[in-house]
């Protein structure tokens, strides 16, 4: 857990959050601003601050994430189309400095994001 990271704190249940998954290394849960009628976010149990902080030895980590996103996206219905999203840093888009996969669906998404 790290000190003044929000999703550490969702994880410890130090704050409210909607879950969708969970289990011993990893959580999945609605994203507080959704950017699409479905719009949840898939993370590592572990404090890893980015994709670039990804490890080797990680790998099968991340792979749940990818998986766990996928099968969860299909359950809540959206088999006709989704859009994943990891950001990196600053240029990337990212606010919030705990690894996470974004998943948006339920209505068209538009390409290129812009
Ligand atoms: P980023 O811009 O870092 O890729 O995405 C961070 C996402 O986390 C944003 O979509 C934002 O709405 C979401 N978020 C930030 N704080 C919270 C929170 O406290 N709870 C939930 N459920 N989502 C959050
Ligand atoms: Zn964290």
């Amino acid at each position: 857990m790290e000190e003044n990271c929000v999703f550490c704190k969702l994880i410890a249940g130090e704050m409210p959050v909607e879950k969708l998954f969970e289990d011993e290394e990893i959580m999945a849960f609605n994203d507080i601003n959704p950017q699409a009628p479905t719009h949840f976010l898939v993370i590592p149990k572990q404090h890893i601050a980015k994709p670039g902080e990804i490890q080797d030895g990680d790998e099968a980590l991340v792979g749940k994430l990818v998986h766990r996103a996928t099968r969860l996206a299909h359950k809540l219905g959206l088999g006709n189309g989704y859009r994943m999203v990891i950001n990196h840093g600053d240029d990337g888009g990212q606010t919030v400095f705990h690894l996470h996969v974004h998943v948006l669906g339920g209505r068209r998404m538009l390409w290129p994001p812009g």
